[in-house]
């Protein structure tokens, strides 16, 4: 242990060292085109060939390793996670069977400007802030035509509603310019809309237009990763299609909201109930969390 803190110490030390060389020998005027290399630009190349020389050698020392020094987990075959995904579905239409979205809507708009707001921000919020919104703003027309400071004002209590306002005002010109009002029922025209990612897009195509799709939102990620290791991806859009690879096509909408159902109620990130959870013999991480695994 002292050892290798020694060791530490003096690679930090000639790695300091080497740098104050290239500080040090830094030529303060480029070379003139033509010029031969002065004795100092011979001693920066000496010095950086020092520190690429020393860079491999970190690389290999971290290879496979992360930060924490703990190894990555190896992701199982494919089959072994599809079959885990499909019994996780299973259980989950067992306990939410009529899992739908929580955000409070009556059309396609009123459901894209809400998880506009949701961003950042609880449905709980957001539900208390939109019905005064959806009062006064009906169609993509108000919402194009509207003050900035007046939508902001209606929708402060989710937060950063400047920029949640101007999304919204955004939103409204673009439908009007380029949907003749209406909100488009596919992703590619989605995304395209201010403020509108895949995650807002996949709520809106599962929900209102019954279309498959994943909405991958902080509670698929965690649950779907290091809970039930469905996947290795930490990228949410890689998530999303390494998801598509274990969920059949029909059933991809209510997984994603039953996922954040789930979430919310049971597993939650930081006092899961694995002991009244329904999906304990399913899960590969139950009590893994805290909890205590009951006596059988
Ligand atoms: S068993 Fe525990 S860790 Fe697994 S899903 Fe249920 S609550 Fe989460």
């Amino acid at each position: 242990m002292k050892a290798a803190r020694a060791m530490k110490a003096k690679k930090a030390k000639k790695a300091t060292k080497v740098k104050e060389t290239v500080r040090a020998a830094r030529p303060s005027k480029p070379a003139k085109p033509g010029k031969k290399p002065g004795k100092n630009l011979e001693k920066v190349r000496k010095a950086a060939t020092t520190m690429r020389a020393a860079k491999p050698a970190r690389a290999k020392a971290s290879k496979g390793v992360t930060r924490a020094g703990v190894k990555p987990r190896r992701q199982e075959p494919l089959e072994v996670r599809r079959a885990r995904a499909l019994a996780i579905l299973e259980g989950l239409r067992r306990l939410y069977p009529d899992a739908r979205c929580e955000l409070a809507h009556g059309s396609a708009l009123e459901l894209l400007v809400a998880t506009i707001l949701s961003a950042q921000c609880t449905d709980v919020r957001v539900n208390m802030t939109t019905p005064a919104l959806f009062a006064r703003f009906r169609t993509a027309a108000d919402y194009a035509a509207a003050r900035l400071e007046e939508v902001g004002e209606i929708v402060r209590s989710t937060g950063f509603y400047r920029n949640k306002a101007k999304s919204i005002v955004s939103l409204g010109k673009a439908l009007i310019e380029r949907h003749a009002g209406e909100v488009p029922a596919a992703m590619e025209a989605l995304v395209t809309l201010p403020g509108v990612g895949r995650k807002t897009a996949n709520v809106l195509l599962a929900e209102w237009f019954g279309k498959p799709g994943i909405a991958v939102d902080t509670h698929v990620i965690r649950l779907t990763g290091p809970v039930w290791r469905l996947t290795n991806e930490t990228d949410p859009v890689k998530i999303e299609f390494a998801l598509y690879e274990l969920i059949p096509e029909k059933d991809r909408a209510f997984f994603g909201i039953a996922t954040i159902f789930h979430g919310r109620r049971i597993c939650t990130a930081r006092r899961p109930d694995c002991a009244g959870c329904a999906l304990n013999a399913v899960c590969p991480t139950a009590f893994a969390w805290g909890g205590v695994r009951p006596a059988v």
